[in-house]
């Protein structure tokens, strides 16, 4: 049966004056109703792109889009923008680090989230204010019927965050991306609202992509992770599999960068120099001028070979990008060791 998210070799690519930029170069993935994908990365690593691609709020004209995106059953690559609005906000939505990006600083929280039930549903305003009411109320917010009349300025930064959460669960989406929703929030705030994310996903049994950085937040609420790196998949499978074992040298980096459980501030090693620029991928593994691994695989094939995804279980539940052929026990011998 069909996963109700299925994306097949998804291509985005945009043309700027310095070049063609390959955001998302042929990503394949999927996702159960009831599940959460992590989808990690660094920025730059097309976890964002690929998921404005599904919700389609790439710029039509500048962006190029190619293999396929099934929501529910329905191809949604090349559908018109009207269409696309039809199914945003409705069958799926989005959260956002920044609440700025879908809250209006001039209207009130209730009215927003009013007219966004009101915009598909045939129901009167006083039908619609009890539906802003009843999710205010579910997403933490206390005197939800006072607050319905605050704007966006008169809640604090941890407020705004959940407003937009029950913004976006209006209409009961069956699929909620959520891109860094997090990040610019205190630690405390931090875990309520993944906390209530995981909530919400229980009682509403949505399909949850949960796009991020942190392999902390990972370890909290995802069933499933794609480590993506240069526009590709590095890395898939459960998350219990990813953060217990994971098998490609940039998952490594990334959980020896988090800081230890203990609250140390300062990752301990960071991976060393930055991610490529799109418009200039280096050839072979997009990862090696920054993987200490390299000269393990011969004949320099890090250099000039681009890995495939490679299956690494018999039912393909776990696959990796990587010419290494003993992955498993570099980890078990080597990293594992200097873990925090
Ligand atoms: Fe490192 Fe080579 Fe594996 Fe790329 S393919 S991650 S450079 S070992
Ligand atoms: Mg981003």
């Amino acid at each position: 049966e069909e996963a109700f998210l299925q994306v097949s070799d998804l291509r985005v690519t945009f043309p700027t004056a310095d070049g063609l930029v390959q955001a998302v170069q042929g990503l394949t993935y999927s996702v159960q109703l009831g599940r959460t994908l992590a989808i990690v990365g660094e920025s730059g690593s097309g976890k964002s792109v690929s998921s404005m691609a599904i919700m389609g709020l790439h710029d039509p004209k500048s962006t190029r889009i190619s293999g396929s995106i099934r929501l529910g059953g329905t191809e949604i690559v090349g559908l018109r923008q009207d269409q696309m609005r039809k199914v945003r906000g409705s069958v799926a939505s989005m959260i956002f680090q920044d609440p700025q990006s879908s809250l209006h600083p001039f209207f009130t929280i209730g009215n927003q989230i009013v007219e966004a039930y009101r915009a598909h549903h045939d129901v009167s305003k006083r039908v619609a204010r009890e539906r802003a009411v009843d999710l205010l109320g579910r997403v933490g917010i206390p005197n939800p019927r006072r607050r319905l009349n605050d704007f966006p300025h008169q809640f604090s930064g941890g407020m705004r965050q959940r407003a937009m959460i029950a913004m976006a669960l209006v209409n009961d989406p069956k699929l909620l991306i959520a891109d860094e929703p997090t990040t610019a929030l205190d630690v405390t705030v931090q875990a309520q609202i993944l906390d209530l994310i995981a909530d919400l996903q229980r009682d509403f049994g949505s399909a949850v992509i949960f796009v991020t950085h942190d392999l902390g937040v990972v370890a909290e609420i995802a069933d499933d992770v794609l480590v993506m790196y240069a526009g590709r998949a590095v890395e898939y499978g459960s998350a219990h599999k990813i953060l217990g074992t994971p098998l490609h040298p940039y998952a490594w980096g990334l959980l020896e960068s988090i800081p230890a459980l203990t609250g140390e501030p300062q990752p301990l090693h960071p991976i060393p120099g930055a991610p490529p620029s799109l418009l200039n991928v280096p050839d072979g593994c997009p990862f090696h001028p920054r993987c200490e691994f390299r000269s393990r695989v011969p004949g320099g094939r890090c250099k000039t070979e681009v890995p495939e995804l490679i299956p690494r279980t018999a039912d393909s539940t776990r696959a990796s990008r990587c010419h290494l052929d003993d992955p498993d026990r570099i980890f078990q011998t080597e990293i594992l060791p200097r873990l925090p």
